[in-house]
């Protein structure tokens, strides 16, 4: 049998004979969820960097070590949790003193943004690859899963969608777009934060967008046993990607690139003037794109067409290495 990612994930959760009475919430969110005597719930997440399939040899280490915190953090912001907590996991091939110079820099001035310590990890030497984990809090059940949408519930995206892997594309030289100015949107994401805190208690769903849009709204609607429709044409896009549409024709770019970090969320129509007042005030968007809807799957609605759409995202072990 040839298993993919999420074939692992599952042999690995199906395995679990423990269960402890603290556990809220195990494998299958953006974060695990454990019950403490606090009355706020530890929220912790782990991802890992792996060089030449999650960034290219030679990139630049103060974007790694702000990118291998950032998409951490984002997995609490989904959460809507507050990070306090990381460990680091460092697999270099040599020590090379200005790279980890470059790398404490992005990764340190992130942290420090956001009150991260980092209080302990691992330092091996191989193939570059670098693991972090998080840990935040968010008070006892108001954390925001991916189980909790339903149909009738509106469908949400933080800030802009797809120029992260607009970025990508023209750095593998596949388009071209002298003016485009945005590789940040790669290299350095935002993780947001202050937007899941905010969004807590509004939302009934969320998830961050590392996959497409496509992908991780799918495991909202596997989750939460649902489907949805989203209309194209509302997707907020930049001008360059607006531009990336027109002259390729590829509009499926903004539903299948991963690397955004933005949120998605469903929001019951009760609590939609809620999350106006939430998000008052706050400098990224935030815009309504589509509706669950009862049947499964996931529907777009272009150019007043219907279409069935299926992306999976980039699944590891499902490509030849
Ligand atoms: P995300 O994209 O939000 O980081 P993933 O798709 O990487 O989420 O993981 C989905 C779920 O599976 C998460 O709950 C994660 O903690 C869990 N998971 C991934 N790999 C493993 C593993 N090897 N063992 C246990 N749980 C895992
Ligand atoms: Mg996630």
């Amino acid at each position: 049998m040839s298993y993919t990612e999420f074939d692992v994930i599952r042999l690995f959760s199906a395995r679990q004979k423990v269960s402890h009475s603290s556990t809220i919430l195990g494998i299958g969110d953006d974060s695990a969820l454990i019950k403490s005597e606090t009355g706020f719930d530890l929220a912790v997440a782990t991802d890992t960097m792996v060089e030449g399939v999650h960034f290219f040899h030679g990139v630049n280490p103060e974007s790694l070590g702000h990118k291998a915190l950032a998409v951490n953090l984002s997995d609490l912001a989904a959460m809507g949790a507050n990070p306090h907590w990381a460990t680091l996991a460092l697999t270099l091939p040599s020590i090379d003193e200005k790279w980890l110079l470059g790398f404490c820099d992005g990764f340190y001035g992130l942290a420090e943004r956001h009150s991260v310590e980092l209080v302990g990890g691992d330092t091996t030497k191989g193939p570059l690859t670098i693991t972090v984990q998080v840990i935040g809090s968010v008070k006892h059940g108001t954390a925001m899963c991916r189980s909790n949408a339903n149909a009738g519930d509106s469908i949400y995206i933080t800030g802009y969608l797809g120029d992260a892997g607009l970025s990508l594309k023209i750095l593998k030289g596949q388009y071209a777009d002298a003016d485009f100015r945005s590789f940040d949107r790669l290299h350095r994401p935002s993780p947001r934060l202050v937007e899941g805190a905010r969004l807590k208690g509004v939302a009934s769903a969320c998830i961050d967008i590392s996959d497409g849009l496509a992908a991780d709204l799918g495991h909202i609607l596997k989750a939460s046993q649902v489907g949805a429709l989203i209309f194209w044409e509302k997707i907020s896009l930049s001008g360059s990607l607006k531009k990336y549409v027109e002259t390729t024709g590829d509009w499926r770019l903004p539903l299948t690139a991963g690397d955004d970090y933005e949120l998605c969320l469903t929001v019951s129509v009760d609590q939609e003037n809620e999350l106006e007042r939430h998000l008052a005030g706050l400098n990224c968007s935030c815009t309504r794109i589509g509706v669950i809807e009862e049947k499964p799957g996931l529907r777009i609605l272009k150019d007043s067409e219907q279409v069935d759409f299926t992306d999976t995202g980039y699944v590891h072990f499902t490509e030849s290495p």
